[in-house]
């Protein structure tokens, strides 16, 4: 076959395929096509991951992980099956938020960064300004917010809006701040009805190393009925609990778990405008609970 008969055949198929293609648009409606990779009509599949902790020297370890190597395998798991975006919620950095850890980290999410937004709520071990330097992209809109990495994501059914606790660079302490909390506080007086979940580092504690304004939070988003869901990292514990119906959902640290029974892992989510389904993927640490689900129905 010469090039120019294997040209006209690729293109005859290409054009088969092409209307083959405009037929089921025509059949499915474009209700359908515009759920893109969506398994259902209405559901935002994003994966969340925190504290990663990448190193500048991908040798560094901690009580036998090496987090560089686990984030290979979790962007390596993500890749097989892109979800639409994925939320970090702080702690990308080992400890000091340095140059050559944003460099790897991003190096290591870069099969993801190609292909979907990535927003990153920074931690007590991150730094601000590094991190900018090396992340230019902020994976949805950039806010307002004097001091602050600020960005809000539109995804299908639901609204994500990641903040930061980032007081002190390595020290345990977060805040969201009086400047943040005034923008939160109008986004969401004014803002619709959307199923909302905010995405912060810090923990939600009385301790000393917890966000300090937690109790300015929920007096906050108590009233605010599109608020569905907390989603935090920093204490390196994967857990679920509530607050006045207000989904708290403690993700697991990627980099290493301080304690033998917590798996260290990432969790895929399934959002809808009735709430979630969030599987445990768990890569390291205590696997037991791999690819447990749980699934949350959201306060009216
Ligand atoms: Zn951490």
């Amino acid at each position: 076959m010469t090039n120019s008969h294997r040209d006209t055949t690729s293109r005859r198929q290409f054009l088969r395929g092409t209307l083959a293609a405009a037929g089921a648009v025509a059949m499915l409606g474009p209700r359908q096509i515009l759920g893109g990779e969506s398994e259902t009509a209405g559901t935002a599949r994003w994966a969340f991951l925190s504290d990663t902790h990448i190193p500048a020297n991908p040798e560094d370890n901690y009580r036998g992980f090496y987090p560089y190597k686990n984030l290979e395998t979790v962007v390596a798991q993500m890749s097989a099956d892109l979800p639409e975006g994925l939320v970090i919620t702080g702690d990308l950095a080992r400890l000091e938020g340095l140059p050559g850890d944003y460099v790897n980290a991003r190096k290591l999410l870069m099969p993801i960064i190609e292909r979907r937004p990535v927003c990153v709520g920074l931690g007590n071990h991150d730094n601000r300004a590094n991190f900018l330097e090396v992340f230019s992209e902020p994976g949805g809109k950039k806010q307002p917010v004097n001091g602050k990495h600020v960005v809000v994501v539109e995804t299908g059914p639901v609204r994500l809006i990641v903040l930061d606790s980032l007081l002190y660079v390595n020290k345990v302490a977060g805040l969201l701040g009086r400047s943040q909390r005034t923008w939160l506080e109008q986004i969401l007086r004014t803002g619709d009805a959307k199923p909302t979940i905010l995405f912060f580092h810090h923990t939600l504690g009385d301790g000393d190393g917890d966000l300090l304004d937690v109790p300015r939070l929920f007096e906050l988003i108590k009233p605010a009925s599109q608020v569905k869901a907390l989603v935090f990292g920093h204490s390196h514990v994967h857990d679920y609990s509530e607050f006045e119906g207000i989904h708290l959902i403690n993700l697991p640290a990627s980099g290493y778990n301080f304690n033998d029974a917590q798996p260290v892992g990432w969790v895929d989510a399934r959002l809808t405008a009735e709430g979630g389904h969030f599987t445990l993927r768990a890569v390291g640490g205590n696997t037991q609970n791999d690819g447990r689900v749980r699934e949350l129905r959201w306060r009216s």
